[in-house]
Parts: structure tokens; C-alpha cells; sequence
């Protein structure tokens, strides 16, 4: 079982806080799209001949393809994998794409999963992000995808940003609800360094994020989307009647994945591999039948930092069990590194799983650094 990830590299315009790896300019699609298909082929033995069970369109914008384009790649990937009983096909997808036609179109497609990118139903947040489209456009998308019979949505919504009041971040959450989503992804505003947010406040253009405020907001999310029949399956994940992304939780369990085009990241069970970031460069090497990826080998300090990192963030938690049997020489070190964390209530172990409390979720990348094996062990 294996996924595969495809990395399209293109968005209209570039909202103020992203630091994910697109151009504004669609000049050179159709030549990336060759390229991504070649890479398709030249990648054929990586996942050796696992079944893969989802396919993931993530980006950049990847919603900016024809159903036509899409049709092309997966038929590639069908072509050289055994891809015939997919499970999951995802397309991220922004809502001044999803036209009623658009819609129409990508129902003859494999795509079976629309992650739409809403971020809030305000049209000054909008705007202050720099998100290409309007509140209205985020409602028709919806609405008009699950007319359709696209009933397997998800939505993603950011918080903790200084226009975002405790009102109107319920506001946003009451949209979702009332809209019946079963998936909804919810980021914390984070400013990375050279993007145009990280400029306005350097600038004092903007005010800095406040972290307390989004841990309100966060927490106010949580209880609430629980209350509503969501479980809050990952730190940023909640999903209703088990429509989890199987996608991504296969990625949090550590099931293979192949990812394909410029800035995508490859795991083969062992070690990692990640395409260049630059799309000039990418075309120009899969002209020369080169993939431009490279490789980090994961030794098994790598291998149980990286299982505590994701599995610590799942409502599934750290499996003392796989600890045990995985990792046996660093299990005393873990355990002992632990404690401190049960005492002040941000753990709990459950039939030998470590969970997150409520308020350890706050705190789940440092439980997270403070669990890890160091340099040396
Ligand atoms: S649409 Fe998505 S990938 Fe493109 S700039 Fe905005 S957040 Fe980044």
C-alpha cells in the first residue's frame, strides 16, 4: 500500500504568508506538465510495485489544471503503477476555480476528493492574506461541489492572525457546520521568514501573530467541532463519520509515498528524497531523463524522532508496542523523557498508547523536541 503525492507549482497570485514552492507564472505549464509525467515514468521501481491506494494533487494550485490534464497524469501514473482500486484521489482546489463546468468536468476525472482552500468567510481577512477570491466564491465551491455529488470535502480555515476576533472565528466555524463538511483542516497562522507577511511586520505594516490568542482560538475549535461530532484526529485534522484523509494519515503511519514534481518529498519505507524547489531547474533535468532529488538516509535515531513528531500528533498516539519492537534500544530513554509530561497533565497512556491531553496539543511540537532522541545516544 503507497501513495502518490503530485506537486503542481502554480497559483494566481501569492498570498502574503506562504512560503510553498509555486510561480504566479503559468507560462511554462504545459512544458511542467510533460515534466511531471516523465518524472512519472522514470519513478516507476521507487514504491516497488506497492498498490497504491491515493493520489494526492497538492500545490500550488493545482485546481488551475483541466480535467483533461488531470485525466493525463493519472493515467500515467496508471500506466506504470498498480493503481486500478484507488481508494482516494485529492485536488487541492481554490474556490474561484470550482465553476459549475469546472465541477461538471472533474466529475469525469478519478478525482473522488476536493481539500478546498477557504482559510475564512470574511472578505477583509481574505484580502489582508491576499487570497485570490471572495467569501461568496467559497460558498458557491462548496455548495456547488456537493450538488454535484463531491461529498467527500474538506476545508481548510487559518486562525490566530490580528484581524481574526473570537467572533468571527466562530463566525467561520459556525459556516463550516452549517454546511456539512465532514473534513476540516485548521492551521495556525505562522510567519515564515521571506514571505510579504514576515516584510509587513518587520515593517510594523502589520502586528505580530499572538500566540495566546491562538491558543484560545484553537482550543475554542477543538471543544466545538467536538461537540458537533468531529474528532479531532490530528493537531490540525478533524473529521465526522470517519472520513479521515487517508491520504495523509498513511503518511502519520509511515506508509511509503512517492512524491513527483519540483519541491515534492519521497519516502520508501526507509529513506527520504526530495525534488529541487525550482521549476527551471526541475524541467530542465527530466529533460535529461535526471531526477533532481536529494536523498537523506534515516538512521534509526532519525526513524524514531520522525515516528514521535507525527505519531505524538494523532488522536492514535505513540504505540508503546512499535516502540518496543522498532526502536528496543531507545524505549528507557523515551519513557524516562516522558515523565515530566504526565505530571503536568499533557499526556495521558492509554491501552500502552501515549495521547496528548487537550492542553498538551498546545504543546505538541515541544513534547514532541523534548521525546527526541539526541546526537550520539
Ligand atoms: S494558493 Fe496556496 S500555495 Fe498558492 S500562494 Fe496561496 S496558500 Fe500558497
Amino acid at each position: 500500500m503507497a501513495g502518490i503525492y503530485i506537486h503542481i507549482p502554480f497559483c494566481k497570485q501569492a498570498c502574503h504568508y506562504c512560503d510553498f514552492h509555486f510561480s504566479t507564472s503559468l507560462k511554462y505549464k504545459d512544458d511542467m506538465l510533460k515534466a511531471i509525467n516523465r518524472e512519472i515514468l522514470l519513478q516507476k521501481n521507487f514504491l516497488q510495485n506497492e498498490k497504491i491506494e491515493t493520489i494526492y494533487f497538492g500545490g500550488g494550485t493545482p485546481s488551475l489544471l483541466t480535467s483533461d490534464e488531470i485525466n493525463k497524469i493519472t493515467e500515467q501514473i496508471q500506466r506504470y503503477y498498480i493503481a486500478d482500486e484507488l481508494v482516494e484521489v485529492t485536488l487541492e482546489t481554490n474556490p474561484d476555480d470550482l465553476s459549475s463546468q469546472k465541477i461538471a468536468a472533474l466529475k469525469h476525472t478519478p478525482v473522488n476528493r476536493f481539500s478546498i482552500g477557504i482559510q475564512s468567510f470574511f472578505n477583509e481577512d481574505l484580502k489582508w492574506m491576499n487570497r485570490a477570491h471572495q467569501a461568496k466564491e467559497a460558498e458557491f465551491a462548496i455548495k456547488a461541489s456537493q450538488d454535484a455529488g463531491f461529498e467527500n470535502l474538506t476545508v481548510d480555515l487559518i486562525y490566530g492572525y490580528p484581524l481574526l476576533t473570537k467572533e468571527k472565528w466562530d463566525l467561520n466555524i459556525n459556516q463550516v457546520l452549517a454546511m456539512d463538511i465532514p473534513h476540516v483542516s485548521c492551521y495556525s497562522m505562522t510567519v515564515e521568514p521571506k514571505t510579504a507577511l514576515a516584510s509587513f511586520i518587520k515593517k510594523g505594516i502589520d502586528k505580530n501573530m499572538d500566540d495566546t490568542k491562538s491558543a484560545e482560538q484553537f482550543l475554542h475549535l477543538s471543544a466545538k467541532l467536538q461537540e458537533n461530532g468531529f474528532e479531532h484526529y490530528e493537531i490540525s485534522n478533524f473529521a465526522k463519520g470517519n472520513k479521515y484523509s487517508v491520504h495523509n494519515t498513511n503518511y502519520w503511519r509511515g506508509v511509503k509515498y512517492l512524491g513527483i514534481g519540483p519541491s515534492a518529498h519521497s519516502f520508501d519505507g526507509k529513506d527520504r528524497q526530495w525534488n529541487i524547489a525550482n521549476n527551471a531547474l526541475y524541467m530542465q533535468s527530466l529533460g535529461k531523463d535526471n531526477i533532481p532529488a536529494e536523498k537523506e538516509f534515516l538512521s534509526p535515531k532519525d526513524r524514531v524522532n520522525e515516528y514521535i513528531m507525527t505519531a505524538l500528533r494523532t488522536m492514535w498516539g505513540l504505540d508503546l508496542n512499535k516502540i518496543n519492537s522498532d526502536f528496543p534500544v531507545f524505549k528507557a530513554e523515551i519513557s524516562k523523557n516522558m515523565n515530566q509530561f504526565f505530571e503536568k497533565d499533557w499526556i495521558e497512556e492509554k491501552d500502552n498508547h501515549i495521547i496528548l491531553t487537550t492542553k498538551g496539543k498546545l504543546y505538541a511540537d515541544h513534547i514532541a523536541a523534548e521525546l527526541f532522541i539526541e546526537d550520539g545516544f
